[in-house]
């Protein structure tokens, strides 16, 4: 059964979506005005694995993940760069999608972007007019929250706390948000029944997720951040304006930390993915993401990123030794030794579902992907034997559930483990010319190279050293 942690109820519970098998999933995107830094990948990568195994638990997904390009960020920027906001917008655009790539997150179904949307938003907002939630004042639109009864539902917070960080003598109450802002100089605008103007960060999402996914969504998420103000009032208006429940689980990644302080542009503390993929692996950062649990502050340091990456080598060598470990000899052996491992790759396999089940535990998963590696490597590193099937049970097992993970990311077969394959060949025939010397000389240059080579019985085998 799986469970997830809803921020709307403050409770794990079970999920059942509106539509039996299927998912309706809304991601609040990146504002495109600059690079994504890591504290940006952690909420997209984990959103990946959610529609992953979500996908993987037999559900049907609709993902949804907006790109924010309109926004007094990206007004600024534009400016700096001497770039209008539409050719701004492309190029962090392009950025984000190439990074997500690196990163190996599937593609959402669908990205719309604000500015395509704007219409629909001023038909919403007319609505919220004449509902008596908004009102006109001085060319600007704004929301008056004290006109919707459950305002502050999601954050919990008090009623006193609940302000909104844009002061204007326009509002009839500080906490009042704006749904459409009155054109500043020289900032792009459209036209509108109450002059020219551009739309407010919240409503643009409101608008795109239940244009997509219908008045209700199952799933919404985002960064710990968004909770308040931008969820808070997504919910008040978009609920006001259909008169449903927008969405049932409402779900919020932690923060990534450095220092023990969020990672964030204003404390300018960031790294971008560009930046730490200079220096590491895109697995190696995927791997430290998924090493705790969402909902938990994470500390992003070189200790963490290095433990991530012993991790991946020793799924590596499990992968690789097990991939090559098809021999048998001793039959008492191979039976005890089949039937350990036979029991850890059902015990896997159970115990990696239910943990990710339970509000997707991804650091249990990965630690008991951990065991069954171990297991792998006890057997194929002492050269023992075990019963080929099984260990190509286990193989397959392995990439299956870090698939899910999206890890295992080289390709198992690359190029170089061809032309290891073939070397050893070559030393293989000088074996058997009894040319010692040259198969010798064959296995110590592969270890300077890090590779191990393994004379057993029936069989060569070599794996990558850590
Ligand atoms: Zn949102
Ligand atoms: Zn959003």
């Amino acid at each position: 059964m799986l469970k997830l942690y809803n921020d709307l109820t403050g409770k794990k519970e079970e999920f059942i979506p509106l539509e039996k098998n299927k998912v309706k999933m809304y991601v609040c995107g990146p504002t495109v005005y600059d690079y994504s830094h890591v504290g940006h990948a952690r909420s997209y990568v984990f959103f990946d694995i959610m529609y992953r195994y979500l996908k993987f638990r037999g559900f049907d997904v609709i993902y949804i993940q907006n790109l924010t390009d309109i926004d007094d960020k990206i007004i600024k920027r534009a400016r700096e760069e001497n770039l209008t906001i539409f050719e701004l917008a492309d190029k962090y655009t392009d950025l984000y999608f190439r990074d997500m790539k690196k990163l190996r997150a599937l593609s959402a179904d669908y990205f719309p972007r604000a500015t395509q949307h704007i219409p629909d938003m001023i038909e919403a907002i007319k609505i919220l007019i004449q509902k008596g939630y908004a009102y006109e004042s001085n060319g600007n639109v704004y929301f008056a929250v004290d006109s919707f009864q459950d305002y502050g539902k999601l954050s919990r917070k008090p009623f006193e706390e609940l302000i909104d960080s844009e002061d204007s003598p326009d509002k009839r109450n500080p906490k009042d948000f704006a749904l459409w802002k009155r054109k500043k100089e020289d900032e792009p605008f459209w036209e509108s029944p109450w002059g020219l103007g551009r739309p407010g960060w919240h409503i643009e999402c409101s608008i795109m997720s239940t244009k997509y996914l219908g008045s209700t969504l199952d799933i919404h998420g985002g960064g710990q951040d968004l909770v308040f103000p931008h969820h808070e009032n997504e919910i008040a208006q978009t609920e006001a304006y259909t008169g449903k429940k927008f969405v049932k689980y409402w779900i919020h990644n932690g923060f990534l930390t450095v220092n023990k302080e969020k990672m964030s542009k204003s404390l300018k503390n960031f790294f971008t993915i560009q930046e730490v993929l200079e220096k590491r692996s895109p697995e190696n950062l995927r791997c430290f993401l998924i090493s705790t649990h969402y909902r938990k502050p994470m500390e992003f340091c070189e200790e963490n990123l290095d433990h991530a990456q012993r991790v991946l080598e020793r799924f590596y060598v499990a992968l690789e030794s097990s991939r090559n470990a098809h021999f048998t000899e001793n039959k008492n052996l191979l039976k005890k030794l089949t039937a350990e491992l036979e029991k850890t790759i059902q015990q896997t396999e159970s115990e990696f579902i239910l943990a990710m089940d339970d509000d997707f535990n991804t650091p249990l998963a990965l630690s008991h992907l951990q065991t069954l590696a171990r297991e792998i490597n006890k057997i194929t590193q002492t050269s023992e034997i075990v019963d080929p099937e099984i260990m190509e049970r286990a193989h397959k097992l392995l990439l299956e559930l870090g698939s899910i993970l999206g890890i295992y990311m080289e390709n198992k077969e690359s190029f170089s483990d061809k032309l290891v394959d073939m070397v050893l060949a070559i030393r293989q025939q000088a074996r058997q010319n009894k040319d010692y010397a040259l198969s010798d000389k064959i296995r110590d240059e592969l270890n300077k190279l890090n590779i191990e080579v393994k004379d057993l019985p029936n069989k060569t085998i070599w794996y990558k050293k850590i």
